[in-house]
């Protein structure tokens, strides 16, 4: 049916859509409007029609350092002589079959050789639902397997992303599962999302492990008995979980915790935490988005803390620019003025 629309046509449903969706946001507030947007980012109607369009990649490349890999070492180049450092990211999720998720894999392998020859400083973050997770445990086991290989040969690590609650378990089993292999135990890192309850003792968990993890809001859409449904209770659970993955205990064992955030408050509470309790700068990192909040990544970074910047780059670029524009719903005006420019 879709396929049958003329450009004009799908123009018309989504420009349409996103004037609603303004309306309703004045009418009803911020949470619904990012429920919407969110539930925009899994539509594949919604994808078909902003893909089509030209000008929405236009806006999108606010986030995305484009379609190449060049691209993505040469934005590298430009953080890493800021005196930041990088993980990249080749764009694409939910994919349902080995083919597809084997593509991905050369893909990022490509990714990590040009890495090593181009010798910026950068690690590579990979999503799970890329590598078929859904298809089946053992598949994303084997090409996850293939790219620490890669990241060994090339002296470099990477890091599994955390998708929607659906995968938690299984991404932290196979992050397990992979870091108790011998030879890539050092490579291998993971993502942790205030917003979900559990997460506290997965926290803890991993606090006596000594992983390698990302700690971040969350960015899906999850329900209420297992997400906090307000903001301020996953800021509050963001500081108190800092706090654990910066303690003496977390040291010991050897943790490093990265703090994937924008927001100021937050940052500045971390930081007030580090100096009282002397923990050293070097022992924990903040990471910040490619195109969200320059300034306060180079002001933190000048103050001589690390600071990582997640670069995104690739076509399939939709559901994560969704998912950045619910994250802040002033992006979403930003958008429309644009396109209508
Ligand atoms: C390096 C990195 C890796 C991430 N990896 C994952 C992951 O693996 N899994 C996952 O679920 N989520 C991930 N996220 C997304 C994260 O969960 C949040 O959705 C996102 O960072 C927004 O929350 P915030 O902490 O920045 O603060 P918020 O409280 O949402 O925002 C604080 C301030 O930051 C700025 N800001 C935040 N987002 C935007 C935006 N999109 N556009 C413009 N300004 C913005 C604004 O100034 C805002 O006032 C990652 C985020 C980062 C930074």
């Amino acid at each position: 049916m879709q396929q049958n629309k003329s450009p004009l046509t799908r123009i018309f449903i989504f420009l349409t859509t996103m004037a609603v969706t303004a309306v309703l946001l004045y009418r009803y507030g911020e949470q619904w409007l990012r429920s919407l947007i969110l539930y925009l980012s899994t539509a594949g109607w919604a994808r078909q029609i902003a893909t089509d369009f030209p000008p929405a990649w236009q806006v999108a490349s606010r986030f995305i350092a484009g379609q190449t890999s060049q691209d993505a070492i040469r934005a590298t180049q430009e953080v890493n002589q800021q005196g930041l450092s990088a993980t990249l990211n080749f764009l694409g999720e939910s994919v349902n079959t080995p083919e597809d998720a084997a593509v991905a894999r050369e893909e990022i392998i490509q990714l990590l050789q040009h890495i090593h020859q181009s010798g910026v400083n950068a690690t590579v973050s990979v999503k799970p639902t890329q590598l078929g997770i859904h298809i089946g445990p053992e598949v994303v086991h084997e090409n996850l397997q293939l790219l620490l290989t890669a990241a060994e040969k090339y002296d470099t690590r990477i890091r599994i992303d955390m998708e929607d609650s659906h995968v938690t378990d299984t991404t932290l089993n196979l992050y397990r599962r992979l870091r108790d292999e011998d030879q890539f135990g050092h490579r291998v890192g993971i993502v942790l999302q205030a917003y979900l309850y559990r997460t506290q003792d997965d926290v803890e968990a991993l606090l006596q492990e000594g992983a390698w993890v990302r700690l971040c809001k969350g960015a899906y859409k999850e329900p209420h008995d297992l997400a906090f449904a307000e903001k301020a209770d996953t800021d509050a659970n963001f500081l108190h979980l800092s706090k654990r993955m910066l303690s003496d205990e977390a040291r010991v064992t050897g943790m490093f915790p990265c703090f994937a955030t924008h927001d100021e408050a937050l940052i500045r509470e971390i930081i007030q935490y580090t100096r009282q309790h002397q923990v050293d700068k070097e022992s924990f990192e903040f990471q910040m988005l490619y195109g969200v909040r320059r300034d306060l990544q180079e002001e933190i970074n000048a103050e001589g803390y690390r600071v990582r910047v997640y670069i995104p780059f690739g076509t399939a670029w939709y559901p994560y620019f969704m998912r950045r524009l619910a994250e802040r719903p002033a992006n979403l005006w930003f958008f429309l003025s644009n396109l209508l420019r």
